[in-house]
């Protein structure tokens, strides 16, 4: 019921749907604008205010306040995000209700609701773009706890000691196989090879679709750079199918055609823990590049309405 604009907000975009009952009316992306969270704001009331629309979602790739009013850590987006009032300064600049949530939480109700786990209750789902996204369901409803911040398999421990994350803490999964991650180790070997990215643009760093694309053609050190990151996300799953008796996996996200290529090593990763864990099923995402922002206008009108009077 409703209409609300649902915002995923990105290091590189900002997507958008309008969405007007049970239908999405328009869609869209936008470079997410440079400087940090009071430019995003801006550009978020620009799109709120040209519509018709009763309430604001907006998912962010990070943690928030226990209250979800506000951004403590957004690893992956330049800016000073620590205790930004996010939430406060949307409904001051568009006067709708806002509703903050987790990134990857907002992919999995979507999923969820629309996607490729609809016939599922009890599901891990994991996002794979530049950093890695986490949720879990069971029963039905995707968890979120306090700050909506239950389900983050990106800062699982994979190489204790190893690089340093956005998070502030060393070797996370997604320092391991997070699509910065993988972008980095593969203009790193190409550096020491002395080519470039072998498109033809010897000016551009590596993309994570680079590595796939010389993976996919038998280039042996991107292989071995996914070999690498698929074990780590073999790993961390099973422990995280493990504690939670869970055996279905949703994978998503920009990076996901990484996860096609690392499958074969991330099956065998999961180990002898498959005693615990019986057969997984792996299922590849349903809703295509705006499920998140699908998922946070659901979530957004989802939430009891109060328009918020001008604080
Ligand atoms: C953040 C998560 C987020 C994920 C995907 C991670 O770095 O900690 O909260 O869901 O990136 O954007
Ligand atoms: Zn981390």
């Amino acid at each position: 019921a409703g209409s609300a604009l649902g915002v995923d907000i990105g290091g590189t975009n900002i997507k958008w749907v309008h969405r007007a009952r049970a239908a999405v009316v328009e869609q869209g992306t936008l470079p997410t604008p440079a400087g940090g969270p009071v430019q995003i704001v801006a550009a978020i009331a620009e799109l709120a205010v040209a519509r018709t629309v009763e309430a604001i979602g907006a998912a962010l790739p990070g943690h928030l306040s226990p209250d979800m009013r506000s951004t403590t850590t957004i690893p992956n987006i330049d800016g000073d995000w620590q205790d930004f009032p996010l939430a406060d300064l949307l409904e001051r600049a568009t006067a709708k209700p806002v509703l903050l949530m987790n990134d990857a939480r907002a992919f999995a109700s979507a999923e969820l609701t629309l996607g490729s786990a609809r016939t599922h209750t009890d599901v891990v789902f994991m996002t794979m773009g530049t950093g890695i996204g986490g949720a879990i369901a069971l029963g039905g409803t995707v968890l979120r706890g306090p700050g909506d911040r239950v389900g983050e398999i990106g800062h699982m421990a994979a190489a204790p000691g190893g690089d340093l994350c956005g998070c502030g803490a060393r070797g996370c999964l997604e320092t391991v196989a997070g699509g910065r991650a993988l972008a980095a180790r593969w203009s790193q070997a190409l550096a020491s090879r002395g080519t470039g990215t072998g498109t033809g643009t010897q000016d551009r760093s590596a993309t994570p679709e680079d590595l796939v694309r010389a993976a996919r053609s038998g280039d042996t050190t991107a292989l071995e750079i996914l070999g690498t990151a698929a074990t780590a996300v073999g790993t961390v799953l099973g422990s995280v199918l493990a504690q939670l008796g869970l055996s279905t996996v949703v994978v998503g996200g920009g990076v996901a055609p990484a996860f096609e290529v690392m499958r074969p090593a991330v099956e065998p990763a999961l180990g002898d823990r498959r005693r615990l864990i019986g057969p997984v099923t792996i299922l590849a995402a349903a809703l295509g590049p705006y499920a998140g922002a699908m998922g946070a206008a659901l979530n957004a009108t989802a939430q009891p309405l109060a328009v918020p009077s001008a604080r």
